[in-house]
């Protein structure tokens, strides 16, 4: 009761900044529309999805638009600083860091099999970095694969702060990739961004960093969610890795693989079925559910909810456990072994070589 009770408390601190953040109006959390694609230019553009923010329910639309021109989706319009920094406060860090390092740090076997997709092309890297670590399970995870490497990890939050201090990393570099680059150039055998690449406000600053600080015949090794996967025509906006407004880019695998050739790497690997997580269906259900019923407190509710409509939420959720074992039995079990068949995998995974 008193972690409820906690909980209430700094729910109630929080309030009030939200709700002056609120009353200025949340047109200045989003830049002006553009007509032309972020990735090739073109401007055959098309609304994809229109979607709320179904992960913490904080006021705002936002769409995805696709270019006919290359197969980009991308937020449009998209969040500027001060609305990232608005619909960001609060999830992993603040209020939210302790639902999200359990959601982080269970992950054991998925950072394990990360690490090991690195083996057959350099079995024993010296010196790793993990951009966009956050709290850097990660690192901490593959030291048990790979005991002889250095991991570091950079991340713009105080995260890696504390993934240095608990020693998930060797060393924690706190900033922008882009900006951080130059003082860690061509130090690096391997360089990582695991879901990182699609938060990112311009994915392509960030490939150029990863040229820079991966050392020549070292690799670099991205996972991003698969806008080509069927489920997310399927599940529509209830697919998570829509994950409105955090994610800005989704690139096709075939557009990530032409833009490492141009920056001069070769592409060594490509794998979809390795990089899958399956929780789609889980996840689905999870969002619909929690969208239909009434609101858990938030500091950016006007107020906290009442005794009935904190019953009737339990009530409602406790009719969709059925559902959600079905969907968790259908991920594992049925979906998992032929999601690559099925091009239902909801990510992919390049390995390049800076020759
Ligand atoms: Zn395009």
């Amino acid at each position: 009761m008193s972690d409820a009770r906690d909980r209430k408390a700094r729910i109630a601190a929080l309030r009030p900044a939200y709700r002056a953040d609120l009353a200025a109006g949340g047109d200045r959390f989003l830049a002006p529309r553009r007509t032309t694609c972020p990735w090739c230019a073109s401007t055959r553009l098309s609304r994809r999805l229109c979607t709320t923010d179904l992960l913490q329910h904080k006021p705002g639309r936002f769409t995805l638009d696709a270019c006919a021109g290359c197969g980009h989706i991308f937020q449009n319009p998209q969040l500027t600083p001060e609305g990232l920094e608005f619909y960001y406060r609060d999830f992993y860090d603040g209020l939210g860091e302790q639902r999200m390092s359990g959601t982080f740090g269970g992950r054991d076997a998925m950072y394990r099999g990360r690490a090991e997709a690195m083996l057959s092309h350099d079995p024993a890297p010296k010196t790793w970095l993990d951009v966009g670590t956050g709290h850097g399970h990660f690192c901490a995870a593959a030291r048990g694969v790979l005991p002889g490497t250095a991991f570091d990890g950079l991340d713009f939050t105080d995260g890696v702060e504390v993934a240095a201090r608990e020693g998930r990393v060797d060393h924690a570099y706190r900033g922008a990739f882009p900006d951080l680059a130059p003082e860690l150039a061509a130090r690096y055998d391997v360089v990582s961004m695991f879901h990182y690449l699609e938060h990112s406000t311009d994915p392509d600053r960030e490939l150029r960093a990863a040229r820079e600080a991966v050392r020549p015949g070292g690799h670099l090794l991205i996972e991003v969610p698969d806008p080509e996967s069927r489920y997310a025509r399927l599940l529509g906006r209830w697919w998570l890795p829509w994950l409105q407004p955090q994610h800005l880019h989704f690139m096709p695998a075939g557009n990530l693989r032409r833009r490492l050739t141009d920056l001069g790497f070769t592409v060594v690997a490509e794998q979809h079925a390795e990089a899958h997580d399956p929780v789609d269906l889980l996840a689905a259900v999870w969002l619909a559910l929690d969208h239909a019923a009434p609101r858990d407190d938030a500091p950016w509710l006007p107020e906290p909810p009442g005794a009935l409509r904190r019953a009737l939420r339990t009530a409602l959720l406790l009719t969709g456990v059925p559902a959600l074992v079905t969907a968790t039995l259908l991920d594992r079990l049925a979906v998992r072994p032929l999601s690559h068949r099925l091009r239902l995998s909801n990510a992919y995974r390049l390995i390049a070589r800076r020759p």
